[in-house]
Formats: structure tokens, sequence, C-alpha cells
């Protein structure tokens, strides 16, 4: 079955210029890149899109990690693979949450770390199920940004709003 899932880039993926070596692993997954964007993390998306561990006593660093705080890179990488089983194939080569149990092949398991504070650096995010990728596609990306049809829209008119165009 085709279908979708996200995958961000973390700031210490960025930071460490893995962006080349992160696509190229995931392109032996023959998936296609339906979205890509290089974006800034405002805190309520950041706290949207970690809502889960809200409770966890990490919950603090890891928005200031995602948010590129701890990192002086203040964005991430955020793309959408689609293809064939594409939310098992993209976590099996992200690799286990935890950097130092993750297969050393993976990309979690060969790039990231726990750093001496407890934070766990792993390089990417993917989506963890079907529902969670709608979720969060939903949350990083607007329906034009993505060249499928994904999920439903609808139009809205929305009259004298300000928007940026080239002078
Ligand atoms: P994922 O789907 O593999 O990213 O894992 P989760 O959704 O469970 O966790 C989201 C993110 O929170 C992970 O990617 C880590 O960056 C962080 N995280 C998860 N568990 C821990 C933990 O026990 N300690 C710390 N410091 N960070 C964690």
């Amino acid at each position: 079955m085709n279908e979708q899932t996200l995958v961000l880039i973390k700031p210490d993926g960025l930071k460490k210029s893995l962006t080349g070596n992160v696509l190229t692993r995931l392109s032996e997954t023959k998936l296609e890149i339906v979205a890509a964007k290089i974006t800034r993390v405002s805190r309520k998306l950041a706290e949207e899109h970690y809502y889960q561990m809200r409770d966890k006593p990490f919950f603090e660093e890891l928005i200031k990690y995602i948010r590129g705080e701890l990192h002086e890179r203040r964005k991430v990488m955020a793309m959408v693979y689609w293809g064939e089983g594409a939310i098992n194939k993209v976590r099996e080569l992200a690799g286990a949450t935890n950097p130092e149990e993750a297969d050393p092949v993976s990309i979690r398991g060969a790039y990231g770390r726990i750093t001496t504070r407890g934070v766990y650096e792993n390089v990417i995010h993917t989506s963890r199920n079907t529902e969670e990728a709608e979720r969060e596609i939903k949350l990083w990306f607007a329906p034009e940004e993505i060249i499928l049809d994904l999920y439903p829209t609808k139009t809205e008119l929305r009259k004298e709003q300000k928007v940026s165009v080239w002078a």
C-alpha cells in the first residue's frame, strides 16, 4: 500500500552536515519525496508536534532541541516521503529512538548520540504510524506545498490577507 510519512532532519543533523548522508540513506528505499522545505520551528509547532511527550521530564529540553536552541541552527529540514510501506521503511532505516540502542548501521545508530545533559540527539524524526503521519504532515505542510493530493482539502476565500510577494 502506498502511504506517506513525515521526515524531519533535526538541528543536530543540520549542524553536523548530515543532510546528504541522510538523503542518500533514505534513497535506498526508492520512496519519492513529495514535499520538502527548510523551516523555522515555532514554540507552538514544536509543542503540537511533541504533544504526546508533554508530561515527560525531558519535554522542555526536547522543545529546545527541535527548535534548534541547542545547536545554533534555528531550523529543520521537513520532507514527506511517499510510496509502498513508507512508514516502516523509513523507521527501519532511522533505527531505535535511543541512539545508543539503535542498530549501528541505522541513521540514528551511526550519527546519533546522547549528550552529557541527557538529550537524545537522534538526527531525524519519522512518523510512527498512519494516524501520526497524517497529523504530523498536516501540521508541518500546507496542501499546496505537497505535490500529491494526500488528504481531502477544502477551499476558503481569504480576503484582505497580507502576503509577501517579490518586489
Ligand atoms: P521517535 O518516534 O523514535 O522519535 O520516539 P518518541 O516519539 O518516543 O520520542 C520523540 C523524541 O523524544 C525522540 O526522538 C527523542 O528525541 C526524544 N526522547 C524520547 N525518549 C526520550 C528519553 O527517554 N530521553 C530523552 N532525553 N529524550 C527522549
